[in-house]
């Protein structure tokens, strides 16, 4: 049975075979049968704590349940409560059938927008980039790409863990093509950075001094692809004007990095064949991210570096992030790339769902709800398939959010927000439902049921089906997932992200032409694509150090399945953090030593080991549960971008005791 990985947004097409081995799929565009160690482990977690039954929390702890008995204490509280009293937090890991039908529940018939999903922490910065700039989140190319440029950046991205097989893929054109260059620029040297030709040693935080500066070199040396510019641009003059500021004398000396090194990327932009930027959470998760994203796609703007030519690409942290953004699962989305702020898209989308009353305004994102709660605004808070008691920023905050607000969760797995739940929903996890997923580069798969859910655990689209049944709402009579597929594909018919032709049967298949700016027309008002000037924003913090958090290689998140398997915490655990061998030794501190990591939001107890890690920077792998004391996000700030509202998990002071 073929199914997508459950891991990162790469999206892999799988198969189980006949003796329950997971392999990689041959015929599948993404990996043509590539696999990383994630998923090899699967049928070996598939039961480990699971949640088999419904739960209601009493004063002596949980009781058992029953669908029937949840169902109705739900129903009645959601009817007891106004729109605004409650929230649903999702995830970039439910097949987008589920999130569209909690979409349809919550923003069509509960009549709010107080939902977000984990793309918040995620994707939301490059979303809003993308937007701004071309009009539309869609990734403009695709993997194929990868196999006949010569130029890639990593920036802010550790790929070859985070996202190996497209790292496999990327090493296997340079091993073809021996001009080939692999560039990364991070503070810390990631495998990704050790497996590359060039490594800048960037200091954190000042991505868009950088690039910016690149810009004013192919500017001041006359690089400009001026024709490109014209024709298909708008917005050039303003950019240019923020980026003289950052002349590379004076972003060498913020960035600190050789002036050589800024000269080398401008040469790059010029000379490559075809230059591909992959980015991920070191560019998102900023104060400065949208910034940080869109000053990448002005170099690549600047340079005529889309389609033959190159392509800024995002990647996805999550397996289906976009399958999520397609159904609008953030606090502004509607299905088909629509958006509440857009009355035509409301229009369409009540009389698509028989509704009146889609409300207008956004609602708050993740971090503002938490804010809400506090404040005895939001009573309620339902969280499916992600765990926000680890994952969130300024945990000692959430946690005591999740204290005082009845908590829904809706899981297959036990994990740390479970033990704040008053209601616990047993979910079925991948392989025991149907679904399909989108990958990174817009490609659809088509994820098949091979086993039976334990206990009574129900498919997520079945759990919103029978909430929406018991409190009366008409149109949620599916029989099946395929149902779901083929209502939601509908509403793209016409629209960017059109699947209105494909089926179960025509998977896997990718939405949109191999290039989505194919013709250099872009869903803009002016049909071009826009430059936007970039500003430097770097956050006060206190401390010796700034941390900054990124993935462990065999783990996937908070450890909730990858955590389950034995082979895939070798070397893992216990938790550690990496420093500069220099910065250590002025500490006193040896490599195994325990320390305390300290920030102004609180502390928690790590291993210490050395790596080439930028001096006066920490790395810290984030995702360790709270079996292994405090994660490291109790001292992350929640301080977020103000136009993606993700926030700010990569720059965070603080203070080492040994
Ligand atoms: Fe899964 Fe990503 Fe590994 Fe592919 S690269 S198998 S999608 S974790």
């Amino acid at each position: 049975m073929e199914f997508q990985c459950p891991y990162c947004g790469v999206g892999c097409g799988l198969y189980i075979d006949e003796k329950g081995k997971v392999k990689g799929n041959p015929e599948h565009p993404a990996n043509r049968g590539d696999i990383c160690k994630k998923p090899l482990y699967l049928p070996k977690i598939y039961e480990k704590g699971r949640i088999l039954k419904p739960y209601i929390k009493t004063e002596n702890g949980l009781r058992d349940s029953s669908w029937e008995e949840v169902y109705e204490i739900l129903a009645r509280k959601l009817s007891s409560l106004s729109p605004d009293e409650m929230y649903f937090y999702i995830s970039g890991q439910l097949m987008t059938e589920e999130s569209y039908i909690i979409n349809k529940f919550v923003k069509g018939f509960l009549k709010t927008n107080n939902m977000d999903s984990n793309s918040r922490l995620c994707m939301a910065s490059a979303v809003t980039a993308y937007k701004l700039a071309f009009g539309s989140d869609g990734v403009p190319c695709c993997y194929e790409d990868i196999d006949d440029a010569d130029a890639f950046i990593f920036i802010g991205s550790n790929a070859s863990i985070s996202h190996p097989v497209l790292f496999k893929r990327v090493l296997n054109r340079r091993r073809k093509e021996e001009k080939a260059l692999i560039i990364t620029i991070d503070p810390y040297e990631t495998e990704t950075a050790r497996k590359s030709d060039i490594y800048i040693q960037i200091r954190a935080g000042t991505d868009t001094a950088l690039l910016n500066s690149v810009l004013y070199i192919l500017y001041e040396k006359g690089w400009i692809d001026y024709e490109f510019v014209f024709k298909y641009t708008e917005g050039f003059e303003e950019a240019i004007e923020e980026a003289k500021k950052f002349p590379p004398d004076v972003a060498s000396e913020i960035c600190d990095i050789e002036v050589s090194d800024i000269y080398l990327l401008a040469n790059i932009f010029r000379k490559s064949k075809k230059l591909i930027s992959f980015w991920c959470q070191g560019l998102n998760q900023s104060v400065n991210a949208v910034m940080k994203n869109l000053a990448l796609i002005n170099l690549h703007l600047a340079t005529g570096r889309l389609n033959g030519k190159g392509c800024p690409f995002s990647l996805t942290g999550q397996p289906n992030a976009m399958g999520g953004r397609e159904v609008g699962y953030l606090s502004n989305g509607l299905p088909g790339y629509r958006d509440v702020r857009n009355e035509e898209d409301r229009k369409f989308m009540e009389n698509f769902w028989r509704v009146r009353g889609i409300k207008e305004k956004p609602g708050p994102t993740i971090t503002e709800a938490i804010d809400l709660i506090l404040e005895g605004k939001i009573k309620l808070l339902w969280v499916v398939c992600t765990n926000p008691a680890v994952s969130l920023p300024n945990l000692n905050k959430v946690h005591k959010a999740l204290d005082k607000v009845f908590l829904v969760v809706q899981d297959a797995y036990w994990n740390d927000t479970t033990e704040f739940a008053d209601i616990i929903l047993p979910a079925s996890t991948l392989g025991e439902k149907e679904g399909t997923m989108t990958g990174s580069d817009r490609t659809l798969t088509f994820c098949g049921k091979f086993k039976e859910a334990p206990g009574v655990a129900k498919p997520d689209w079945l759990i919103f089906k029978e909430m929406a049944d018991q409190m009366g709402f008409r149109g949620f009579n599916y029989e099946s997932v395929e149902d779901i597929f083929n209502e939601f594909k509908e509403t793209t018919k016409g629209r960017l992200c059109d699947i209105s032709s494909l089926d179960y049967k025509s998977l896997p298949a990718r939405w949109g032409r191999r290039w989505l700016y194919e013709d250099l027309k872009f869903p803009t008002e002016s049909g071009k694509a826009k430059f936007h000037p970039v500003t430097l924003q770097i956050p006060k913090e206190n401390g010796r150090f700034i941390m900054i958090t990124g993935r462990l290689k065999n783990q996937w998140h908070t450890m909730t399945k990858t955590g389950k398997a034995q082979e895939l915490l070798k070397g893992e655990v216990p938790p550690f953090i990496i420093m500069n061998p220099e910065d250590a030794k002025e500490l006193n501190i040896q490599e195994g030593d325990k320390v305390t990591i300290v920030s102004d939001r609180g502390k928690t107890e790590r291993i210490v080991r050395y790596g080439n890690v930028k001096r006066g920077h920490i790395f810290a792998p984030f995702g360790y549960p709270m079996e292994f004391g405090n994660p490291v996000n109790v001292l992350v700030s929640d301080r977020v971008d103000p136009l993606s509202k993700e926030p700010d998990l990569k720059y965070t002071g603080i203070d080492i005791i040994k």
